[in-house]
């Protein structure tokens, strides 16, 4: 039995056996090697299964996405055998006389490097082909094999760290729950863990290599706490907590249906957060009476290229029809940071949580803010959907920003595609919106507060720093006199407002928010019965 705690990111329990996924990014051990012929071998060995590997998911991707989407698939087999990468590998390996490993993942930098230098965008964005095959060969040498994800069975996946490409790439029917040994509380892996509904750990001080696949764990999101290997004891009391479990939910049942109104009248709408087609189920599931933010970013990363218009087009259309005229707000990509998808090409930053992200790539390469906006525009047409900007600081930000939906539209109108004028809104998520709100209030249809960047802004703490985790407060005065001044702005113009960060889900602010004369809480799904509980509850007039 070994036992750790951890920083719990969901409130839940579970026992389950475990899924060890090693983090690909880990640095890779340079070894001297005495017969470097051996090691060219294993080479030649890992890029057969390599090249393997990849038809099988070509044959996969042709079937589910047809030929364009799997082509990505060949091109990898074809940069497998390329001459100058296994020259530039073999030459290492005996020049250095290192490991086959090592002399892959070097070779993968000076590559992806020269790549990313070049001025054409096609090549530019061969730079994550490599780095994705590199890692691929690299897994095969060191033995973490990609396991077969999908013939998984239910379990709890341990990994050292995940990044949010990693974890919207998995299977959520399958995913038990979630411990790493590091993360922040803050970030975009702990939050969708909420919305997927499973209990997670991060920081749990584990040492990763005494972990194996097929152990059992417990999960106890409550105490924040795992226990890998645990006694027959504490399994029975594991099964007990989630038997209570089971209970506390059917009683939350009986919210369903149920309006969102205090005692004394006032209405609020609680909606839920997804990141992607699949979590509409939870918002169903858990009676959210819209969806109050679609990171659609999701869409953009585990991929090695950019989705196209129709790709995405889909996406929004099947979101907003399974919605059913239920509103659907979908926030414009908020890429960057901890967010990060190769073929960008962002680059390195000193600072990306201030860097390049969200509208300021948006605005700086129209190109991709104006394919999203035509899918988006073209989804208006098959149920309620509204669009959110995130990361504003200005007026003119907004300016901008309309000034182009308004080309996608006389673009949309020119070639008779039809379109309906979606409500317009602007996340609320640094401090200069904040103090310039009342200006921004004339502009849009609607603010959404968001918390979580807007606690890091203000605070100056990097919410992905798992240090920082205990002066993380968003309680502190400051962050609730803001969204307290956010709200009246958009009062005083008629406009509503609405908190989408993860601080709308807290239970000790709720009534707080209500009284402030927050419109709307748009928080995970497995939080909506809870809130609309809290708010049935409550008496604000106090009469
Ligand atoms: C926020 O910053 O509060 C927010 C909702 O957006 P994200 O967490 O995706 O940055
Ligand atoms: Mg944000």
């Amino acid at each position: 039995m070994m036992q750790y705690s951890g920083k719990s990111v969901y409130r839940g329990i579970v026992l389950g056996p475990v899924f060890v996924l090693k983090n690909h990014d880990t640095q890779v051990r340079r070894r001297k090697i005495s017969d470097a012929e051996a090691e060219i071998e294993e080479v030649r060995k890992a890029g057969i299964k390599a090249r393997e590997q990849l038809k099988k998911l070509y044959d996969k991707a042709i079937k589910e996405v047809g030929e364009s989407g799997a082509a990505i698939f060949e091109v990898h087999q074809m940069m497998l055998e390329d001459e100058d990468y296994l020259d530039s590998i073999h030459n290492m390996i005996r020049t250095q006389m290192v490991n086959a490993a090592y002399a892959v993942a070097a070779t993968c930098d000076n590559f992806a490097e020269m790549f990313s230098g070049m001025d054409d965008d096609y090549m530019k964005a061969r730079a994550a082909d490599v780095k994705d095959i590199s890692n691929r060969l690299i897994r095969i040498l060191e033995g973490n094999e990609e396991t077969d994800l999908s013939s998984m069975e239910p379990s709890v996946i341990v990994a050292d760290d995940l990044s949010p490409s990693e974890t919207v790439q998995m299977d959520k029917e399958k995913i038990l729950g979630f411990v790493t040994v590091h993360g922040s509380t803050n970030s975009h892996t702990a939050i969708l863990a909420r919305t997927m509904n499973i209990p997670a750990l991060i920081g749990a001080p584990f040492n990763i290599e005494e972990i194996h696949t097929g152990m059992m764990a417990v999960v106890d999101g409550y105490k924040g706490e795992v226990i890998f290997e645990p006694d027959e004891e504490q399994c029975a009391q594991a099964k007990a907590k989630m038997e209570e479990e089971q209970e506390k939910l059917r009683l939350l049942e009986g919210m369903k249906g149920q309006k969102s109104i205090t005692k004394d009248g006032r209405s609020v709408h609680i909606y839920a957060n997804i990141g992607n087609v699949g979590d509409v189920g939870y918002v169903l599931e858990n009676d959210a009476e819209g969806i109050g933010l679609f990171r659609s970013e999701f869409l953009y990363l585990g991929r090695d290229s950019f989705p196209t218009e129709e790709e995405q087009f889909q996406a929004y259309k099947q979101v907003a029809q399974m919605m059913a005229g239920k509103k659907v707000i979908i926030r414009t990509l908020d890429i960057g940071a901890d967010k990060q998808a190769d073929y960008f090409n962002l680059g390195k930053e000193d600072n990306p949580a201030m860097g390049y992200r969200a509208i300021r790539i948006c605005l700086k390469q129209p190109d991709i803010f104006k394919t999203q906006l035509r899918a988006l525009l073209r989804a208006t047409m098959f149920g309620n959907i509204s669009i959110m900007y995130p990361m504003i600081t200005a007026v003119e930000e907004v300016q901008r920003i309309f000034e182009i939906v308004k080309e996608v539209q006389k673009e949309l109108d020119d070639a008779g595609i039809p379109y309906k004028y979606p409500e317009q809104g602007i996340m609320i998520e640094t401090p200069a919106a904040v103090m310039v709100s009342d200006e921004l209030a004339r502009l849009v249809d609607f603010f959404s507060i968001g918390t979580n960047d807007l606690t890091q802004y203000t605070l100056a703490i990097d919410r992905q720093n798992e240090k920082l985790d205990d002066f993380y407060n968003p309680h502190h005065k400051a962050i609730l006199r803001m969204i307290k001044m956010v709200a009246e702005s958009a009062h005083r113009h008629q406009k509503w407002v609405g908190i989408c960060g993860e601080l709308g889900a807290d239970l000790d602010l709720t009534e707080e928010f209500v009284t402030m004369g927050i419109d709307e809480l748009s928080v995970a799904p497995s939080m909506v019965l809870k809130i609309r509980k809290a708010v049935r509850d409550m008496n604000i007039s106090g009469e």
